[in-house]
């Protein structure tokens, strides 16, 4: 069986006491056992970055970036051989992974650019033969913690950012998909990256909690589950480090009554079903307003019907297995939750079989339709392809829908009024908000983040937040003296 280990100061580590098993969940085989890393492991990937540090951050930012540029390149051309390591982990279809990857290499370019992004302010003057300038400066070793959903995607939102800024950087991928991590720790150091700039950890909760509460982890950036990143966002701050922890959503797509309703049941099939759900920025409520509802829902029924579902490494489809036979459990148990909680279950993925791949982890698309919000298919994530439809009156009702529910990752609005689309993206309380687009995912330079308890912290994730994040101020105030300087000041200084 192939052993991933752990990725530190450039080269692969021995294998760890503790293993767990990789699958390939569209044929539901263990294909790799992973290293587990223990608390001494993550001691070494610290201590490396921490010894790489001074020399990092203290090349130009144009050097820094001309690493990125040649790893941007290679990127380009591998793309194919790491896709097929995220389809082989993940699941989803080989098309799919490489979109996360494209969505990925666009945050190194974002990165490429940081010579001017790290530009400080400079005010001539301040005072009499005075000036004031800031700087802003590495923090030192920062750490990443992952989710399986975006192997590639996702880490490429923090390192390429943090290392540019000058910092070295230890992640910690999902021990469910960590082979795309790997690569690309091989991968920048072939792009003549520096030993211990960039460190790949493999390992669960005994590896994540080394690295929230080491005395040498400047700043964590995390992205997963909810209950987990509050878990991270409270333990890592409780250790004086900056945190950013992004979580868990159930994302809302309004249909409004005059809008073009085949857009919106295109947008919502790929939206709801894309990925098998599992994505963060996954539609998984239609709104329907208005007397649209019964169109909305039989055209929506008739694409959930004739997804085509199958190993994603064959081309062509829509939909691949989920993560874990666990999760596929879960996901099954919510929808029966949904029978008896008293939805109408408009197409039941429940009993799919995919020919050829039978004790894969696959489950077809799901529809509910007159879903109510007290029940656990409207209040949870469900990360599958389960889509609810909750029928409202009015715009106001589904605004206040949206805004009372616990999470405020993304939203959207399908409609042709400019002046209902403009209302909403003031009123609704979500971090990213799309007018007839479905999945609003910022561009690599601005900044991804929800609001509410899909993010803990402040500092949303790449663009000008991530590099704000990585950085820290210093405020330089400077007088060069020329003539009589020996009277002693003891009132509190003000500029003359
Ligand atoms: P998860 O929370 O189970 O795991 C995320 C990371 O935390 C993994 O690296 C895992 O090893 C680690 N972890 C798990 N349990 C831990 C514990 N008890 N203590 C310390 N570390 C622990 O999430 P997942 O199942 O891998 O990913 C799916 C979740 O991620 C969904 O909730 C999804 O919405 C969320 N997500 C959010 C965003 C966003 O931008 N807000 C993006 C992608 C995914």
């Amino acid at each position: 069986m192939n052993q991933i280990t752990h990725f530190v100061s450039g080269a692969k580590t021995a294998a760890s006491i503790r293993t767990a098993s990789v699958f390939n969940p569209a044929l539901g085989l263990p294909i790799a056992e992973v290293s587990l890393a223990s608390k001494t492991e993550v001691e070494q990937a610290i201590a490396s970055a921490k010894e790489a540090f001074p020399v990092w951050s203290a090349m130009s930012p144009l050097s820094r970036s001309r690493i990125l540029f040649k790893f941007k390149m290679l990127l380009d051309e591998r793309i194919d051989e790491l896709a097929h390591a995220i389809t082989t982990e993940h699941g989803k279809v080989f098309e799919d992974a490489k979109g996360e990857i494209v969505r990925g290499i666009e945050v190194v370019e974002f990165a490429c650019g940081i010579p001017q992004m790290l530009k400080g302010e400079m005010t001539e003057q301040v005072g009499s033969g005075v000036d004031a300038w800031t700087l802003n400066q590495a923090l030192g070793v920062v750490a990443g913690i992952t989710p399986f959903n975006f192997p590639a995607m996702v880490p490429m939102w923090m390192w390429p950012v943090a290392i540019a800024c000058g910092n070295t950087f230890v992640l910690k991928p999902s021990e469910k998909n960590p082979t795309a991590s790997m690569l690309i720790g091989e991968w920048l150091k072939e792009c003549g990256l520096p030993d211990g700039v960039f460190n790949v950890i493999n390992g669960d909760k005994e590896a994540v909690d080394v690295l929230l509460t080491h005395k040498d982890i400047q700043a964590v950036s995390f992205v997963g589950s909810t209950p987990i990143a509050e878990y991270i966002y409270g333990t890592a701050s409780a250790h004086g480090k900056r945190v950013q922890a992004l979580g868990g959503a159930k994302n809302h797509m309004v249909v409004m009554p005059d809008a073009d309703i085949d857009a919106a049941v295109n947008a919502l099939t790929g939206a709801a079903y894309g990925s098998a759900g599992e994505r963060c920025m996954a539609i998984s409520v239609a709104v329907a307003v208005g007397d649209i509802a019964d169109e909305l829902v039989a055209k929506l029924k008739e694409k959930a019907t004739h997804l085509k579902i199958g190993n994603g490494k064959n081309l062509g489809l829509d939909m691949g297995p989920l993560i874990s036979k666990e999760h596929h459990v879960k996901v099954k148990n919510y929808i029966d939750a949904g029978e008896a909680e008293g939805a109408t279950l408009v197409v039941d993925g429940r009993n799919i079989v995919v020919p050829g791949a039978e004790e894969g982890y696959f489950l077809g698309g799901t529809l509910f339709d007159h879903v109510t919000p007290n029940i656990s298919i409207y209040t949870d994530e469900i990360f599958g392809p389960v889509l609810c439809v909750v029928r409202v009156s009015d715009y106001a009702a589904a605004a206040k829908l949206i805004n009372e529910h616990e999470y405020g990752n993304g939203t959207s609005i399908f409609t042709r009024s400019g002046a209902v689309a403009r209302k909403f993206s003031h009123d609704i309380q979500v971090g990213m908000v799309g007018i007839n687009i479905p999945i609003p995912v910022p561009m690599a330079f601005h900044s991804f983040g929800g609001w509410k308890r899909s993010l803990f912290g402040a500092n949303h994730m790449h663009g000008p937040e991530g590099v704000r994040f990585y950085t820290k101020r210093k405020a330089i105030t400077a007088r060069w003296p020329e003539g009589d300087v020996s009277n002693a000041e003891f009132v509190m200084p003000t500029m003359k």
